[in-house]
């Protein structure tokens, strides 16, 4: 079945969507992107997104074609036009076109692109079983902290994973884990901290893993963030994921060592159930 799109202010047939060949998205990565689970049709965590958005633009020296409420109501339409009740928005945007040129010109009209995913979060496997990881050279540019559509390295790194029969990476660098390809990484100590890596340029700063920070601390969990490495990991009761696109999944294997006795541990399928039913009762 076709989707609906937005591309630059148009709903369209997902076949009928165009963007220039020059737009600099298409030709530098030079571009920032969100993406939020719908949750009964609503918007989770919607205005964590937002304010990354906008920080991503500033970090970049972009601005957005259209207000806040305006992109708002464009997620709303994109949901309501493709009968979306569980799922993701993706969104992205771009500097806008130009020929070809390492440098911009500063008066680039962004181009603004959205659409819709359908997703099944309940029947996902992951949560279900557990993932199994392995670990590899994090070596994406400096500045993880802004969510750019230059995906090629941890697409890259997935793709290791897969080919070894696992399914995603964690990334180390200088020893220290910064985060999954597409995730936060925490494991759960021995003693039943919760740790995951401070925020810096490192990481991006995700927004499940604030909602999930938060809602630990409420149900007074002990949280510590700090980095670890991947052999404290292999020795931790439990280790887990969070993003927009999974909420909470556990993982239960780290490059061949198995955590615990292999199966989802008890802290992550807590923190999945509480970060859904928070989910659910903030989605807009
Ligand atoms: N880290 C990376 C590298 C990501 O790509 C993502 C999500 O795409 C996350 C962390 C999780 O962020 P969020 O919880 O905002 O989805």
């Amino acid at each position: 079945m076709s989707r609906i799109v937005y591309v630059n202010g148009d709903y369209v047939p997902e076949d009928q969507a165009k963007i220039s060949i020059f737009d600099r998205g298409f030709l530098m990565a030079d571009g920032v992107y969100e993406v939020s689970s719908v949750l009964g049709g609503k918007l989770a965590d919607y205005p964590g997104h937002v304010a990354r958005l906008h920080r991503s633009l500033d970090e970049l020296q972009m601005t957005s074609p259209v207000s806040d409420d305006e992109l708002l109501e464009i997620h709303r339409e994109l949901i309501r036009r493709n009968d979306l009740d569980e799922g993701l928005v993706y969104l992205q945007i771009t500097r806008g076109a130009h020929d070809r040129d390492f440098a911009w010109p500063s008066d680039l009209t962004p181009s603004l692109v959205l659409f819709t995913q359908g997703k099944h979060f309940e029947d996902a496997e992951g949560p279900k079983h557990g993932i199994k990881v392995i670990s590899q050279p994090d070596m994406r540019w400096g500045r993880r902290d802004i969510k750019t559509v230059q995906l090629l390295y941890p697409s890259f790194a997935k793709m290791q994973a897969k080919a070894a029969g696992k399914d995603d990476a964690w990334l180390v660098e200088d020893g220290l884990v910064t985060e999954g390809t597409s995730n936060n990484a925490y494991i759960v100590t021995k003693e039943g901290t919760i740790v995951t890596r401070n925020l810096s340029s490192d990481i991006l700063h995700g927004i499940t893993r604030a909602s999930v920070l938060k809602l630990a601390a409420e149900a007074q969990m002990k949280v510590e963030e700090r980095p670890f490495t991947i052999q404290e990991a292999q020795g931790a009761a439990e280790a887990f994921i969070t993003a927009a696109s999974t909420f909470v999944c556990p993982v239960v294997e780290i490059d061949g060592v198995v955590l615990g006795d292999g199966v989802p541990g008890p802290i992550a399928k807590r923190l999945r159930e509480i970060y859904i039913s928070h989910a659910r009762a903030s989605a807009i």
